[in-house]
């Protein structure tokens, strides 16, 4: 059974319909990269994925290991492991790092039907994470992105996502901004967590990302479609090519 499946889905943004008929299914283990022009909807499929109330969806249906995503609420798709980076706030004021995430972590837990984590296990745990992507650890007392500078948003993104452990990791954008050996500590970092039944959905402009976390598939997502779909090598091809032609290729 695949762990995502999208069929037909059409999302509207304050009347405006964005994604327009976009399928997409992704299997266990595999990490699909979307690439596409600025504006194609790329964030608007993270974010119905994740169900912001903000993207209505008007048609189509969204299976997570074959149950009906879009009726859960968002924090019903987290316990389900659905990680999207920032589909929490983007500041928490007064909330530590580390209280944030021992309560998702324990969210997770009671809805697998297991008891709260060991202080000293979740400690560990969160230790050895943050050394995994190089996130200073005085960074973990303090409210959540608080204050923090953009890479370190980033990289924290990337610490809760290696915390939390979800089916499937949803980046959007992560590179952005980041200088080349932040670039590498984060993609390490999801590197890490790769595995046979964990799957990532990696949205990026720029190929430069790929380089680092070499995808299995490579989708182009132009005017609410996805218009082609192609191996690692895709994204080559649309790095010296641009996107210019790739539609009316495609139809
Ligand atoms: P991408 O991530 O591919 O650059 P987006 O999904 O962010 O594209 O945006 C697609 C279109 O939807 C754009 O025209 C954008 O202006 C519009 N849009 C997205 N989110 C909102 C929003 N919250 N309010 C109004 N328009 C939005
Ligand atoms: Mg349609
Ligand atoms: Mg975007």
């Amino acid at each position: 059974m695949a762990l995502l499946e999208i069929r037909n889905l059409h999302v509207n943004v304050e009347g405006a319909e964005i994604l327009k008929g976009l399928d997409l299914t992704i299997e266990p283990g595999k990490v699909h990269a979307i690439m596409g022009p600025n504006g194609g909807g790329k964030s608007t499929l993270a974010k119905a994925l994740v169900g912001d109330d903000a993207y209505e969806i008007t048609q189509g249906e969204v299976l997570f290991n074959g149950q009906d995503l879009l009726e859960m609420d968002p924090e019903e798709r987290a316990r389900e492991g659905v990680f999207l980076g920032f589909q929490y706030p983007v500041e928490i004021p007064g909330v530590s790092n580390t209280y944030f995430l021992k309560a998702a972590v324990n969210a997770m837990r009671k809805h697998r039907g297991e008891g709260e984590i060991d202080a000293m296990e979740f400690l560990e745990l969160v230790r050895e994470r943050a050394k995994r992507v190089k996130l200073d650890e005085t960074l973990l007392q303090r409210p959540v992105n608080e204050g923090f500078s953009g890479g370190e948003k980033k990289r924290n993104e990337i610490f809760h996502m290696s915390v939390l452990e979800p089916q499937l990791g949803i980046l959007d954008e992560t590179d952005s901004g980041l200088d080349i050996d932040a670039l590498r500590t984060v993609s390490e970092g999801v590197n890490a967590m790769r595995s046979e039944d964990r799957s990532f959905l990696v949205i990026t402009h720029y190929q430069r990302l790929l380089d680092y976390i070499v995808p299995d598939v490579v989708h182009v997502l132009m005017d609410g479609r996805i218009v082609k779909t192609g191996g690692k090598e895709l994204a080559k091809e649309l790095e010296s090519k641009g996107y210019e032609g790739i539609d009316e290729a495609a139809a």
